[in-house]
């Protein structure tokens, strides 16, 4: 089967790929197996310099790599090139802070010397997403290789040129042959690559029935996993909040990668007294953003990154106004070819409908009306998902209590949800399980190992 790159603001094939063949997958696992053993004894301090070299290449590459991203994908180009800028800031985090994170802990037990030892497990399947083609799969393979892993990569179908790129910089910045490769496969192709006894552990991003799949399959393997889902992000807004800076983030939070990011805030949640004020200005930032050539410079909306996904959207929005959402801006599908939705606006959104309900993946934002904070919390915490959460408020000692009762990964008071290197990424509920980036995410791969010693002939 052919694997295509097609540009989502035309519809132009870019480029055509052949499927990696059954005895190049068997010689890819074989090798990263083979790559692993010797890497795993290899110091920090060299591990660190390929991770720097890695670093290094890919600030040398931004503008190719970043161009690559946007035909192949749709990313709006300032945003590539973001992407990319920290793709090499957290390489170099973890080149920095690896053997730290990992170093031996001295415990106190009855004997004579025992600690605890983080070793490398092997060989991590990752399979990855084309929402943020670059940083989804750097913050997985920074912290897998820097702790002495290996990584084979199954990149979404449509960023064939992404993947191969990315694993051209491991090459080049000097890695053992075969410690990172890309395979270009289909998803069915994942189960055997799970069941295969040189495959130690299996790390997604992505949607919740590809998590379900991978899970089973792992879980019928007793192999680890690490789930990074949907989300659908509440953005709560109560009485006392900073309604102007809070509408402007909003439309960021809301817009980012137009749209399709897994913690982008979907449902902004806003309380009585400030309920007006919210929906003019929001509506007025959000209507002020440009949709257009994802090359641009100037432009905030790409097109989405397939057809298909956009019509999913789109019947997403049909179906809430439908019972009884308030369309206050766009909703229409644009004439013309490419993959565009423009910035859309939904009010008075409720449970039952697909707005509050699911994960819209896409520049569209639902408002939803609470009677108070009480009720705001509620309505947050309804959801299936649970990455994460903005709240904004003047009083940040009710935010701190607020936070611990908030269901979510992670919770930004007066600020946009984002991924850091330094704080812990990931979900609960339906957004999945297992964390990624800081020493949490560098720790999941790994073997905690138990050290316990005691002289020879006992204590
Ligand atoms: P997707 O359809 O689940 O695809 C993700 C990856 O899984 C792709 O490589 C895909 O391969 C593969 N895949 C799909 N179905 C599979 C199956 N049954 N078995 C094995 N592999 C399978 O998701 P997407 O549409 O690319 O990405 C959007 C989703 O990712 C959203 O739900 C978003 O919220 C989530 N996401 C989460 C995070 C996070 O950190 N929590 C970050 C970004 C995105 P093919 O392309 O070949 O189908």
């Amino acid at each position: 089967m052919a694997i295509q790159s097609i540009n989502p603001a035309t519809g132009a094939v870019l480029e055509t790929f052949t499927e990696t063949p059954p005895e190049e997958i068997e010689r890819a696992v074989e090798g990263a197996r083979a790559a692993h053993l010797a890497w795993r004894d290899r110091p920090f301090s060299e591990r660190a310099t390929r991770m720097r070299d890695a670093a290094g290449l890919l600030r040398a590459r931004r503008a190719d790599l970043a161009r690559a991203m946007t035909l192949e994908m749709g990313k709006p180009i300032v945003q590539s090139e973001a992407e990319i800028d920290k793709c090499a800031l957290t390489c170099d985090y973890y080149a920095e802070h690896a053997e730290r994170f990992l170093g031996i802990e001295p415990r106190e037990t009855d004997a004579a010397r025992s600690y605890v030892r983080y070793d490398p497990i092997g060989v991590v399947l990752a399979v990855m997403p084309w929402n943020f083609p670059f940083w989804q799969v750097f913050r997985f393979a920074a912290p897998a290789l820097m702790a002495g892993n290996a990584g084979v990569l199954k990149h979404a179908s449509n960023v064939p040129r992404c993947a191969l790129m990315i694993e051209e910089i491991f090459r080049d910045a000097g890695f053992p042959a075969g410690l990172f490769r890309t395979l270009l496969i289909g998803s069915k192709a994942v189960g055997g690559l799970i069941a295969d006894r040189r495959i130690a552990a299996a790390t997604l991003t992505g949607s919740e029935q590809a998590g379900i799949r991978i899970a089973e399959r792992a879980g019928h393997e007793l192999k680890k996993t690490v789930l990074e889902l949907g989300g659908s992000d509440p953005f709560i807004v109560l009485g006392d909040a900073d309604v102007d800076v809070a509408a402007k983030v909003a439309a960021d939070a809301r817009l980012i990668n137009s749209g399709q990011s897994c913690i982008a805030a979907k449902r902004f949640i806003v309380v009585e007294p400030v309920q007006k004020l919210f929906l003019d200005r929001f509506t007025a930032e959000l209507g002020a953003r440009r949709m257009g050539d994802p090359l641009g410079r100037d432009v905030d909306v790409g097109p989405q990154a397939r057809v298909d996904l956009r019509d999913e959207l789109h019947h997403q929005v049909e179906e809430s106004i439908k019972r009884g959402a308030r369309r206050v801006l766009g909703g229409v599908v644009p004439p013309g070819p490419g993959a565009f939705y423009p910035p859309t606006l939904l009010e008075a959104v409720e449970r039952g409908m697909p707005a509050f309900d699911e994960e819209t993946f896409g520049p569209v934002a639902a408002v939803i009306r609470a009677k108070d904070e009480e009720d705001a919390i509620e309505l947050a915490n309804d959801s299936s998902f649970g990455l994460g959460a903005s709240l904004w408020t003047r009083d940040l000692e009710r935010a701190e209590g607020l936070a611990a009762r908030i269901e979510a990964g992670s919770v930004f008071v007066n600020g946009a949800v984002k991924s850091d290197p330094r704080l812990p990424f990931g979900g609960i509920k339906r957004s999945g399980y297992g964390r990624e980036l800081s020493e949490f995410g560098i720790r999941e791969f790994t073997n905690i190992k138990s050290v316990w010693m005691a002289a020879a002939g006992g204590r």
